[in-house]
């Protein structure tokens, strides 16, 4: 038995537990390791909204498709946004087939490379994501106004993990006895913005990185405070992390973004969620530079339970569509379209491990 999993089995839990994987990478690597059955069967784990991709409003969505297809426009994404679902099932998968202009990178600067290979075309970058990626968009409209590229604009949709993990615990629905916290975004923004875990709520935390044995590790370092009713936020990855995280990027995000109110799919408006660009960046604003067009905004579908999965109120076989009206290739929430949303972590490794 891994040294870990019998440390977990040595401290007998003084309830059953419900611990909570904030990032779409712990659930992928839970489920890939098997980690749910190796777990004592008082230990559940649930997952929780630590998807850009699935927490991406749908007006944001029908956003990006009606800026990919206005003449002239090249919409420049990451690939996992291409299939995820806006009003009327529509996405910018479909819209590509219909003639919109639309781009998948794998790196914001490549966004700046198109740019400069199709001058007379204008490029709106669709940001999505956490603290881990706003840095390398902030770093990208530096260098498009270093290189004097006027032709690149951002839409920005970023969000920030604090404010909804406080949003959740404001929740009398929800109940979590621990956080497994996210290694990538934690690196940046370090572990002061979830002390409030601790300090207000009396929930520990622990900031794991991604192997199976750096899960199983930050599993016990929850249980050892469980069981000493300690309550502290506290780095299992410190190869990665440091308690004050990446100052130079923290920085570089609060030169060009403001942060704001933003709407999460699934969970609702959450306060000083998001992050929008500073007015001195409005040249590059796509929300301000363009008129965009949404003909309907329809919620998400009423059957779709993502917003429960992602508060962790259930578990992605409890939604009645799951893995019948709703499937990887014809997914109808957003938990079902990337790879590390929940509901697609638990059709393609199959939810029977689930403990
Ligand atoms: S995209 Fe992946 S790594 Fe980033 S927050 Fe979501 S689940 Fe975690
Ligand atoms: S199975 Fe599909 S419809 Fe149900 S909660 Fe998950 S994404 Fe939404």
């Amino acid at each position: 038995m891994n040294g870990f999993v019998k440390l977990i089995h040595d401290i007998t839990p003084p309830k059953h537990l419900k611990l909570m994987e904030v990032c779409g990478t712990h659930t992928v690597s839970i489920f890939r390791g098997g980690i749910k059955s190796l777990l004592p069967k008082e230990i559940t784990l649930i997952s929780g909204p630590g998807c850009p991709v699935c927490v991406t409003s749908v007006k944001d969505i029908d956003a990006a498709i009606s800026l990919s297809m206005t003449p002239g426009v090249i919409l420049v994404t990451f690939g996992d946004m291409m299939h995820v679902p806006g009003g009327d099932r529509m996405s910018l998968y479909k819209a590509k087939a219909q003639g919109a202009c639309t781009e998948v990178v794998y790196c914001p600067l490549d966004a700046l490379k198109i740019a400069t290979d199709n001058g007379s075309s204008k490029v709106v970058f669709f940001a999505t994501g956490f603290e881990t990626t706003s840095p390398s968009i902030a770093a990208t409209i530096e260098e498009a106004g270093d290189r004097g590229i006027g032709n690149f604009y951002v839409y920005s949709s970023h969000k920030l993990v604090p404010p909804a993990l406080s949003a959740l615990m404001s929740s009398p629905a929800v109940d979590i006895d621990g956080f497994i916290l996210p290694g990538h975004v934690s690196a940046i923004i370090g572990k002061e913005p979830y002390e409030f875990l601790a300090s207000d709520y009396a929930k520990p935390g622990v900031i794991t990185g991604f192997s199976t044995d750096d899960i199983l590790m930050g599993i016990y370092m929850l249980l050892l405070q469980i069981s000493d009713k300690k309550a502290e936020i506290q780095i299992q990855y410190t190869k990665v992390v440091r308690p004050e995280g990446n100052p130079k990027a923290i920085s570089k995000i609060h030169k060009y973004f403001d942060v704001s109110d933003t709407y999460w799919r699934g969970i609702g408006q959450i306060p000083q969620s998001g992050l929008i660009l500073k007015d001195e960046y409005s040249q590059c604003d796509a929300k301000k530079r363009f008129s965009i067009e949404i003909d309907h905004c329809n919620p998400e579908s009423n059957a779709c339970m993502c917003g429960d999965v992602l508060r962790g109120l259930k578990s992605p076989p409890e939604c009645a569509l799951f893995g019948k009206g709703c499937k990887p290739e014809n997914p109808v929430g957003a938990c079902m379209v990337s790879s590390e949303g929940s509901c697609a972590a638990y059709y393609r490794y199959g939810g029977a491990a689930d403990g």
